[in-house]
């Protein structure tokens, strides 16, 4: 007997057949004798319904005061999905209490919409748990210091779950979702990508940071630090399966390295759609010229990732970066009106039809040729680099985005990754 901790994503919780499936699911494991917490997300589409209406009142804005009422609203997705499961569970002869983040509570900073949990107090949920219930905790949400309710960024109830596991000190975590766990890359983009029986918690941290949205990179985060087991896995298998052979299924998230089983040298791709490119153009080349732009950036709050400065030519010289897209047109208004007049660089120019693809590897470590082998494999495809960004375990490209899904299918291949 053990603690065990489920999520189920939007699509497994969709329709009430599905949820009606996952109650049944999670009173297999209940009635194998497990204390069971389960994490479930707002039913698919619920979350861009609700963020779509506050859209047509009023368009987005950067500031806290409507920030908290996304909360407060898209808040409302997730309560009322662990409401039906618990209702579920109930109707499957098995007792079953629901709590709000605040109910726990699992405490969060005040940074709406992307808050981060700072504790979580686990009494009433092992109260529950010792009186034979299964608990649902509902996901992506929480409350900060002033009673608020706030919500974890998109994405976020893995983080929920894996944030309640690592606080329980739960035996595993099991994130059930729409596909039968973790990928050589997304599989609805690459037919051919085969699943991984296990995945390095760093390989994991990268590729969910260079935007592979099978998990939230926080979620990875939480399991590596607290050194939560944790496995990716289908919600679509049916829900009598055997449980051992459930339990061994989908993608485990590994911590040591010679568990590794499959030792390609590049394990993954990942893609990102959600950068732009921006370039300030003729800047003299001198000391502190990074930082004055790159400081202005910073101090609007604005996350700066790939950077590149080409060599000066008369003494000038051009400077780009990428900034998520959200940010761009903020980025590119700070520059012309502030930074260009101060530099004296002769002009700011804008991308937001690029893409980032990456390959990710814990053997690229020990191993030379492989960032050569993927400009290669580019260049095959008549694919132009416009910046490169590399570190131990990954090599980054930004290229026009209308290249992305060739450029993945290539190296995808050139990596040997697809299906035999
Ligand atoms: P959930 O609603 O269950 O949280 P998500 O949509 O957030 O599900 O994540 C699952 C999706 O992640 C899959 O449907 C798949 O398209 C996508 N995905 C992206 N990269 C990968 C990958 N490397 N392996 C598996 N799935 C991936
Ligand atoms: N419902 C939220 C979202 O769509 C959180 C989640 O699904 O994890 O982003
Ligand atoms: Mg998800």
């Amino acid at each position: 007997m053990a603690l065990i901790v489920h999520k189920y994503g939007g699509t497994s919780m969709g329709s009430t057949e599905r949820i009606r499936n996952v109650a049944k699911r999670v009173a297999k494991w209940a009635r194998a004798g497990h204390q069971m917490v389960v994490v479930p997300s707002a039913m698919s589409g619920e979350t861009n319904r609700l963020l779509g209406l506050a859209k047509e009142l009023a368009p987005a804005k950067t500031n806290s005061a409507y920030d908290r009422e996304l909360d407060m609203l898209a808040a409302t997705g997730e309560q009322a999905s662990s409401a039906l499961l618990a209702i579920a569970l109930q109707a499957e002869g098995m007792p079953s209490v629901s709590y709000a983040g605040w109910q726990v509570p699992i405490k969060t900073d005040n940074a709406f919409t992307k808050a981060r949990i700072e504790s979580i107090d686990d009494a009433r949920v092992r109260a529950d748990l010792m009186a034979g219930r299964v608990v649902i905790v509902t996901g992506f949400q929480g409350i900060d210091p002033q009673g608020n309710i706030t919500t974890l960024g998109r994405g976020g109830s893995d983080t929920s779950a894996v944030a309640v596991a690592a606080a329980m000190k739960a035996a595993e975590c099991l994130i059930y979702t729409d596909v039968d766990g973790v990928y050589t890359t997304d599989p609805r983009v690459v037919p051919q990508a085969r699943r991984l029986k296990t995945v390095s918690f760093e390989e994991m941290l990268e590729m969910a940071s260079l935007g592979s949205k099978v998990l939230q990179i926080r979620s990875v985060e939480f399991a590596g630090k607290y050194k939560v087991p944790m496995r990716v896995l289908s919600s679509f298998t049916p829900w009598d399966i055997d449980i051992h052979e459930e339990a061994a299924s989908g993608t485990l998230i590994t911590f040591e390295e010679d568990e590794k089983m499959e030792q390609a040298v590049v394990s993954g791709i990942a893609f990102n759609r959600d950068e732009a490119k921006i370039s300030v153009l003729g800047v003299p080349d001198k000391p502190g010229i990074a930082y004055q732009i790159l400081g202005a950036v910073a101090d609007a709050n604005i996350e700066v990732d790939v950077i590149i400065q080409n060599l000066s030519k008369e003494g000038k010289t051009d400077f780009s970066f990428t900034v998520h897209r959200n940010d761009f047109a903020r980025t590119m208004d700070l520059l012309k009106d502030k930074v260009m007049p101060v530099l004296g660089a002769t002009e700011v120019s804008g991308d937001a039809k690029i893409c980032k693809v990456s390959i990710v590897g814990i053997g690229m470590r020990s191993h030379v040729g492989i960032a050569s082998k993927m400009f290669k494999s580019l260049s095959e495809e008549g694919i132009n680099i416009q910046m490169i960004s590399t570190s131990e375990i990954k090599t980054s490209v930004v290229i026009d985005e209308k290249y992305m899904e060739l450029a993945v299918r290539a190296l995808h291949k050139a990596f040997d990754l697809d299906q035999a």
